[in-house]
């Protein structure tokens, strides 16, 4: 089986470039604004089985943009990695898949993150109105250690140690999707043995409190030896160029909009 990976989002909770700038152009750190590559929108990715099945991974505050520009009108549900805005702040734009697709939206999140997107958007699980004039979800727990069947697709789940709240990661055959990760559980890490494809967030070249940064990930990468390797959440230190320039072979930069293609 083959899965199409496509990173709808590569960027920080701010973006690249943050509102800002000295022009109001934005801030755009230690990247270059003529590199097409660094203007990165919230995290966020759209796994496809070969039939069709579709897996939206978060749903940030970029989520209308980044399904016109990848022309997706729908997909068959919804995994919350965890309740951070830049992962759900684009909640409401789900109403719209919930009109094309006529259905209401299955949304996989652990108990704690179902329970924060309840208190903050309790409205997207009350019963479906025809016409869908607000968003429709259908709460599914997960929890690490559990494999949700989707399609043909096996989406084992894993715990990651975000600092400020736990995240889910997840392994289909041998593609893995971690973001806002700072270390990994022992029992996650060897979820990661074996990969072909290996997604992993990579805030920064400096330090992060609650994210992983370049030699952390460079340094599992040289344990893991995945075939190919492709960062995201990529922050503003992360310029594409200067930072492609020093990763070693199997290492890639990734850019809003990549689509991988990946033998599981
Ligand atoms: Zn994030
Ligand atoms: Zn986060």
């Amino acid at each position: 089986m083959r899965l199409r990976v496509t990173l709808l989002g590569t960027g920080p909770s701010q973006g690249v470039p943050a509102v800002g700038g000295t022009d109001g152009c934005g801030n755009w750190g230690e990247c270059d604004p003529a590199e097409p590559r660094n203007r990165r929108g919230r995290t966020s990715a759209l796994i496809e089985a070969e039939d069709g099945t579709r897996l939206l991974v978060d749903c940030g505050p970029d989520l209308r943009t980044q399904l016109l520009d990848n022309r997706i009108a729908g997909f068959d549900a919804l995994l919350v990695t965890h309740a951070h805005a830049d992962h759900i702040a684009g909640i409401d734009e789900l109403r719209a898949v919930n009109r094309a697709t006529r259905r209401v939206l299955p949304i996989y999140a652990t108990e704690v993150t179902l329970k924060e997107l309840q208190d903050r958007f309790s409205y997207v699980f009350r019963p479906a109105t025809s016409g869908f004039f607000r968003p429709a979800l259908e709460a599914q727990v997960a929890a690490p250690g559990e494999t949700i069947r989707l399609g043909p697709m096996e989406i084992r789940l894993f715990d990651q140690d975000h600092v400020v709240m736990r995240s889910l990661g997840l392994r289909i055959g041998g593609f893995a999707y971690t973001t806002d990760v700072l270390t990994f559980p022992p029992e996650s890490f060897e979820q990661l043995r074996g990969l072909d494809t290996w997604v992993v967030g990579c805030m920064t070249s400096g330090t992060n409190p609650v994210h992983a940064n370049l030699d952390q990930v460079l340094a599992w990468v040289a344990e893991l030896r995945p075939r190919r390797t492709i960062l995201t959440h990529q922050g503003d230190r992360m310029d594409y160029a200067s930072i492609s320039a020093r990763l070693p072979a199997g290492v890639e930069m990734g850019f809003d909009g990549i689509a991988l293609e990946v033998p599981i």
